[in-house]
């Protein structure tokens, strides 16, 4: 096949083979093509709208040792934190006056917070928003307790794979750490019933461009609901900070090729997105993502969740976050909405 029908080959079979892959990603040439794709399907199944989710940072403790990660336990010049049940609750209560219908609670793995309390904690924000997605994003877990949180009321689970190759997981995380026992817990969450949300990052040290198709290839066995892509950036307290950070166009790229391997997936503009770049979250809604996910954390705690180095938007109240984003999508062509959003599979 002509190398520059590639792109609408993806578009039309929804794959391509490993070496077709290896040609989209290692050049730019394909770029506006891949971008106009992505557009049409993103449209095809979410028109013009752009989902919004309520972020809580509700502990900065983990218990693991990711080299790229500025909250790993080594680092010992994080001011350490953690949100109260009451804490939490206000930032939903904030949140849900701000049109939010959908809270992602987020944490290092802290096990302060057992098994009982994370239940505490989402069946209390049951009760209260029975409107209301609630997405947990908090680690390894066992399928025990991944099932304890579904039957408390949680409906989604984001846990990054970050790389699907095992040689290359092992190259950014200590030994404890198993790529295995991750897929592990994404297909236990899947098969709990949660919409599940797995992702990789971009541009990571010592990542191949056989790396980025190992990830491609594990999505397309798991097909996620949610999909978060994320250039890597440096924390200067990390082992790996001297790495420069993941490059703006690769990670753009995969956003649009994701976006045509998995048409009807919520796909998130992340925040480091808009770290390395100003338009970082509007290049990647018009590069097919449809989900932004602003800052719900009380502001006295938001600049210690820093996971990589100047993270942007930590020192804005919600309200603030919430009015930006809207006027910022809205000068691209694309509308903020409010609703639940959950994923549209046919
Ligand atoms: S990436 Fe997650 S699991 Fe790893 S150290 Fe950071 S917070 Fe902990």
């Amino acid at each position: 096949m002509a190398t520059d029908l590639l792109a609408q080959k993806l578009a039309e079979t929804f794959d391509l083979s490993d070496d077709e892959f290896a040609i989209l990603l290692e050049s730019d040439s394909f770029d506006g093509e891949l971008r106009r794709l992505a557009d049409n399907a993103r449209r095809s199944y979410y028109g013009t709208d752009v989902y919004i989710r309520g972020l809580i940072e509700i502990s900065n403790y983990c218990r693991n040792d990711c080299f790229y990660c500025g909250i790993r336990r080594s680092n010992r010049y994080v001011a350490r934190y953690r949100l109260t049940k009451n804490e939490i609750l206000s930032c939903c209560a904030t949140g849900y006056e701000l049109g939010y219908r959908t809270f992602v609670l987020q944490g290092g793995e802290d096990t302060f917070y057992n098994d009982d309390l994370i239940c505490e904690i989402v069946s209390a924000i049951r009760k209260l928003y029975v409107d209301c997605a609630i997405t947990l994003s908090l680690g390894e877990k066992s399928h025990q307790s991944y099932k304890a949180f579904f039957d408390s009321g949680a409906n989604r689970y984001l846990l990054r794979h970050e790389t699907a190759s095992s040689e290359h997981y092992g190259k950014l995380h200590p030994p404890e750490m198993k790529i295995d026992n991750r897929k592990k817990c994404l297909f236990d969450l899947k098969q709990i019933g949660y919409q599940v949300g797995a992702g990789f990052m971009v541009g990571s040290p010592y990542q191949t461009t056989q790396d980025l198709i190992a990830d491609l290839r594990f999505l397309q066995q798991l097909e996620p609901a949610m999909i978060g892509i994320g250039p890597f950036i440096a924390h200067s307290q990390t082992p790996f900070q001297y790495f420069k950070s993941g490059s703006l166009k690769l990670t753009l790229r995969l956003l649009s090729i994701t976006r045509l391997l998995f048409p009807y997936a919520l796909i998130p503009a992340t925040t480091a997105l808009g770290t390395i770049d100003p338009f970082g979250r509007e290049l990647g809604i018009l590069a097919g993502a449809n989900v932004v996910m602003p800052n719900l954390s009380p502001l006295n705690v938001r600049k210690k969740y820093e996971l990589y180095d100047n993270k942007n938007c930590t020192g804005e109240e919600a309200a603030e976050c919430r009015h930006c984003i809207n006027k910022r999508i809205n000068s691209i062509g694309f509308n903020l909405v409010t609703l639940i959003g959950n994923v549209k599979k046919r």
